[in-house]
């Protein structure tokens, strides 16, 4: 899946206005660039299940802090799976959601990720005012959130996102810095299961 500026889906001829797929065949060949309605049709047709490809609507929910966000949904087919991913409008490394399953199923899974992104949103796990000085961790002393690829890094140290912000693996350094002689527990888990 890949992030797409002013692209044409090669099928239907419809602007690509984030999430797209581009379809690549090995012999060098350009390949195609889809828009995930369009692929998610061939992908039914291949695996021979039906799918209604849905449309969502921008939700735009408030965290904790009272702070708006705008999100948009990415719906594609894998085989017998569906995601529905939430990301969010107009931020570049912000909250994401997802949520995988049944395709016939989509508005329940919908539904379901809806639930889980007001779970997402009601709760920080970083006391962000504290970067720049001793930062902390808020009073559960966990984090949960998301790896992106670090263009700082040339992706050799990963971009965490807590709380809908970058952090980067320095200053996720210092928080942990500030609870030496502690434990810990690191569990990466799948995108689309609960943390
Ligand atoms: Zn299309």
């Amino acid at each position: 899946m890949e992030n797409e500026n002013d692209r044409r889906c090669d099928e239907c001829g419809k602007e690509i206005k984030h999430r797209s797929v581009h379809l690549r065949n090995p012999d060098g060949d350009p390949g195609r660039l889809l828009c995930l309605e369009c692929y998610n049709r061939e992908m039914a047709a291949i695996a021979d299940v039906k799918f209604e490809h849905p449309t969502f609507p921008t939700v735009l929910l408030t965290d904790v802090d009272g702070e708006e966000h705008r999100f948009d949904f990415a719906v594609q087919l894998f085989g017998y799976q569906v995601s529905i991913e939430a990301y969010e409008l107009e931020v570049e490394h912000g909250y994401r959601f997802e949520i995988g399953g049944n395709p016939e199923e989509v508005q329940k899974l919908f539904n379901k990720l809806l639930g889980k992104m007001r779970r997402g949103l009601s709760r920080k796990h970083i006391d962000v005012d504290e970067f720049g000085g001793m930062p902390g961790m808020l009073d559960e002393m966990a984090a949960r959130g998301w790896v992106e690829w670090d263009d700082e890094s040339d992706g050799q140290l990963p971009l965490l996102v807590i709380d809908g912000k970058p952090v980067t693996w320095d200053q996720f350094g210092r928080i942990l810095a500030s609870y030496e002689g502690w434990q810990f527990k690191l569990e990466i888990m799948e995108r689309t299961d609960e943390v």
